[in-house]
This record gives structure tokens, C-alpha cells and sequence, in this order.
């Protein structure tokens, strides 16, 4: 009897979670393990089996491959998860397993936009005026990137508590994107926000900010995505499962 077909899915994104639903649903004979970096405690139950923690680096991940006969790998990872998408594109490379990425398209300017494109979150935190009132819209490691300018008032929201202290005078929201843009706009008005830095994740889950800052005419410091190594990539969960069709023997 031949071994049912492995995909490894590298999960934390919310369209991982709809695509491990779909394997399981549409793949019934394929073995599927989804895969956490475990730096959020609320992990979402994803209906696969889930295993949570880094591999060690490329060599640990091509060794998972070869032990776990892994026939498909499928980053599904954040388009900022860089280090991630790089390993898996090395260890896939060297153990001979096939990559599919998934990568929900980046958010483009429409008109009244005002974006400034930036090349790093380390760009931003150098270009903000003087005094800003910024929304930093970044993940809970991102934020040391910017406390070193004193002269700013910081609107840091994000869904788990810092692992570092924020500076006094700034505001802290413990809480995830609001879905619409009348509640950021609120929440812009209420601190007297003059900027939003923010990286280009894409998507529509945590869009409703940059639709209030152009009702609001703010600036947005737009952070570009990292560059990542080639790969097969789909940017929806409908194109990806086309393509891992041919890829699995079952
Ligand atoms: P990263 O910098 O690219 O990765 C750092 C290390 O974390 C990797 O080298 C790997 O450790 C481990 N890792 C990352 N994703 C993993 C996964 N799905 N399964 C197992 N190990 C994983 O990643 P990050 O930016 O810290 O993101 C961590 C997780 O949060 C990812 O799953 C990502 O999709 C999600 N996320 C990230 C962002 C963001 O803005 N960066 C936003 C939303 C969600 P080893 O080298 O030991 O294998």
C-alpha cells in the first residue's frame, strides 16, 4: 500500500485557516498537519492536526520533510513572515518537496489616498515629523522600532500585550482590527491621529483603517513587503487548491 500524501501547511493567517478547512474537506485521503510559530496563546483550532513552535532554522524544517514524508508544502504564512517563507523555500529546495505559496494580493492607492511608500518599518520611524500623533498599526515586535523618537505620541493597538514597555505618554489598545471604517475613524479622531504607519499585509481584515484615512485625508506611511525567493504562488484559496491537485498522488 502506497502512504497517503503529507501537506504541511505553515499556518497564522486567516487565509491558512480557510484552507485547512478545505484540505480536510476536499482531500479526505491526504494526511494534513497545519503549523504554528506559537507567538500568539490564542491559537485558532483549524480542524487538522496542529503542531505549534519553529522547526530550527532550514536544515530543521528539511529534516521535518524527509521524516514526516511531506509531499506538499504550503506556505501560507503572513507576506512579512520573511524569514519563514525563506526557510521553507530553502529546505523545499534541498529535501525535494513541492512548494506552494499562498499570498493574498497587497493593497493599492485608489484616489485620495495619500500613501508614502517606504522600504522598511525602520524608514517610517525615521521619516515621521516632528511631534507626530502616529497609529502604529504593527506588530507587537515592531513597536521597539519606534519608541526611540520621544517626540512622537504613539496609538499602538494589537490583540496580545507588548513583550516590551511602551512609553508612558503613548495609548495602548488591546484589541484586534475593527471591521469598519467609522469605528477607525473614531478611534483616529479620538487621538488626534496625524499619521498611520502601517505594513501592506493586503487582504480585507484589517483594511477599514486605510478607508478612514482617506476619508480623513491622513497621510499613511505604507511599508512594501519584504522580497521573498521564487515560488509557485496563488493568491487565492480557490486558485491554490487547483494547483496541489496535480501535485498529490491520491
Ligand atoms: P518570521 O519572522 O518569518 O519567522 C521567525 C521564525 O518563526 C521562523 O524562522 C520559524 O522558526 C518560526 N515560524 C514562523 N512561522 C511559523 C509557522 N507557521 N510554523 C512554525 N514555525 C514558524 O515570522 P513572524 O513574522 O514572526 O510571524 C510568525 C507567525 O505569525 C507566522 O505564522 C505568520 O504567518 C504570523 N503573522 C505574522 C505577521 C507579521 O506581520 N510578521 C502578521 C500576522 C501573522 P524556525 O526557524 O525555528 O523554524
Amino acid at each position: 500500500m502506497t502512504k497517503p500524501d503529507h501537506i504541511l501547511l505553515l499556518a497564522g493567517t486567516f487565509e491558512a485557516r480557510l484552507l485547512a478547512r478545505a484540505l480536510a474537506e476536499q482531500f479526505p485521503a491526504a494526511r494534513v498537519t497545519a503549523s504554528f510559530a506559537g507567538v500568539v496563546a490564542d491559537l485558532p483550532d483549524l480542524g487538522v492536526p496542529t503542531r505549534v513552535g519553529g522547526f530550527g532554522g532550514p536544515q530543521g524544517l528539511e529534516a521535518y520533510l524527509r521524516a514526516e514524508a511531506v509531499t506538499v508544502l504550503i506556505d501560507a504564512t503572513h507576506p512579512f513572515a520573511a524569514q519563514m517563507s525563506r526557510n521553507a523555500a530553502a529546505a523545499a529546495a534541498v529535501a525535494g518537496t513541492a512548494l506552494l505559496r499562498l499570498e493574498r494580493p497587497a493593497w493599492r492607492p485608489v484616489e485620495d489616498d495619500i500613501w508614502q511608500t517606504m522600504a522598511s518599518l525602520e524608514e517610517a520611524a525615521s521619516v515621521l515629523p516632528a511631534e507626530a500623533r502616529v497609529f502604529l498599526s504593527v506588530g507587537r515586535k515592531d513597536f521597539g522600532l519606534f519608541t526611540h523618537r520621544s517626540d512622537l505620541f504613539g496609538l499602538a493597538r494589537m490583540i496580545e500585550p507588548p513583550s516590551a514597555e511602551l512609553p508612558d505618554h503613548w495609548q495602548l489598545v488591546l484589541a484586534r482590527p475593527a471591521q469598519t471604517a467609522d469605528e477607525e475613524i473614531a478611534l483616529l479622531e479620538r487621538n488626534r491621529i496625524t499619521h498611520l504607519v502601517t505594513k501592506n499585509s493586503g487582504g480585507t481584515r484589517a483594511h477599514a483603517k486605510i478607508e478612514a484615512a482617506r476619508r480623513l485625508a491622513l497621510p499613511v506611511l505604507m511599508v512594501d513587503r519584504p522580497a521573498l525567493p521564487e515560488a509557485e504562488t496563488a493568491d487565492t484559496v480557490e486558485d491554490i487548491l487547483k494547483r496541489l491537485r496535480p501535485l498529490l498522488t491520491g
